[in-house]
């Protein structure tokens, strides 16, 4: 096997190292694609502060691409990468609940599949839907997002029943936050944020916030509540901020804690997406009604990845990071 291109490795908390991957060769179904740019998610930062990456492991699932070599797209398209992957056949995927696939993390990219913080993305057997064009109007940091954007989707959906006008509280305005807020504010919900760090307050109202509050002052009671932070303060101020029969849903799964309920609240876990809801978030993101490249901080080449990863965990600015592994430099 010749040496091919470049890929980040964790091979210790906090230390990528970025060597050169085995070539490969494709298929007669099989895509090669540049990497243009991807997104920086809270679960790498985790898994790059435990250092607990598999050792073959490319993590990276917020991709955007431009093909390169293919049978069935043109080379030189831009696309959107859908990560997530499901098997079809599973008890889960009968029910259209794609996220929680028996084969997820099989075929998933960025878990044994490689993701993206690598020069060079290959998809195996690419179906329809795998991938989906970016407009040629809209910016490659616009684009990264279509990821996390189904995430929120699914958040928001994850609620129940909402209607047009519904209020919705939504706690913590960090990436996926944003998210969260783009998603409600396109389902036409009214959303008022808490967010601790004021230097957020301007891009949760850019992505559709009607309120923002620092944690503490007073905000009354909601229908509707979607956590987006993983700390036990924010799960908190979540229940105390829900009014009696409302729902909570939690984005952001993390270890907190779940604190005693002052009524009846329901509670509901939301993981990933299903396979339609990146389609509608990759649909927002091409038609403009979701524009959160300016929420981008700051962008880093592959070979920054360390320092990437350091700014995005330790500066109180830094809100969504991308990383630029394209060869010929950013912007591409
Ligand atoms: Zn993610
Ligand atoms: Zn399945």
């Amino acid at each position: 096997m010749s040496e091919g291109p470049k890929r980040a490795l964790l091979a210790a908390p906090r230390r990528f190292e970025v060597t050169p991957g085995p070539a490969h060769s494709l298929g007669p179904a099989d895509v090669r694609m540049d990497v243009l740019a991807v997104g920086i998610c809270g679960s790498d930062l985790a898994t790059f502060r435990a250092g607990d990456a598999a050792p073959d492991q490319v993590l990276g699932h917020e991709i955007v691409a431009r093909v390169s070599e293919a049978g069935a797209l043109p080379v030189g398209a831009r696309v959107m990468v859908r990560p997530m992957r499901s098997c079809g056949r599973c008890w889960y995927c009968a029910q259209g609940s794609t996220q929680l696939c028996d084969r997820s993390r099989e075929l998933t990219l960025s878990f044994q599949r490689p993701g993206g913080y690598a020069e060079e993305l290959i998809l195996r057997d690419l179906e329809p839907g795998d991938v989906i064009l970016l407009a040629a109007d809209v910016p490659i940091l616009d684009a990264i997002w279509a990821e996390p954007l189904a995430v929120a989707l699914h958040c928001v959906a994850a609620l129940g029943d909402t209607r047009p006008g519904d209020a919705l509280l939504v706690v913590g305005a960090g990436p996926l936050g944003l998210c969260v807020i783009a998603a409600a504010h396109a389902r036409h919900l009214k959303v008022t944020v808490v967010e601790p760090r004021p230097a957020r307050h301007a891009t949760a109202l850019a992505a559709g916030a009607q309120a923002v509050y620092r944690p503490g002052e007073p905000i009354g009671a909601f229908p509707w509540t979607i956590v987006a932070a993983g700390t036990p303060a924010a799960l908190r101020l979540a229940v105390e901020s829900t009014a009696p029969h409302g729902h909570i849903a939690v984005a952001a799964l993390g270890p907190a804690p779940l604190p005693p309920l002052p009524h009846p609240i329901e509670i509901h876990g939301s993981f990933g997406y299903r396979t339609e809801e990146f389609h509608q978030a990759a649909t927002l993101i091409n038609t403009h009604a979701v524009r959160l490249g300016a929420a981008v901080t700051r962008t880093f080449p592959l070979t920054g990845i360390n320092a990437a990863f350091a700014y995005a965990l330790d500066d109180q600015d830094a809100v969504k990071v991308a990383i630029t592994p394209g060869a010929a430099g950013w912007p591409p």
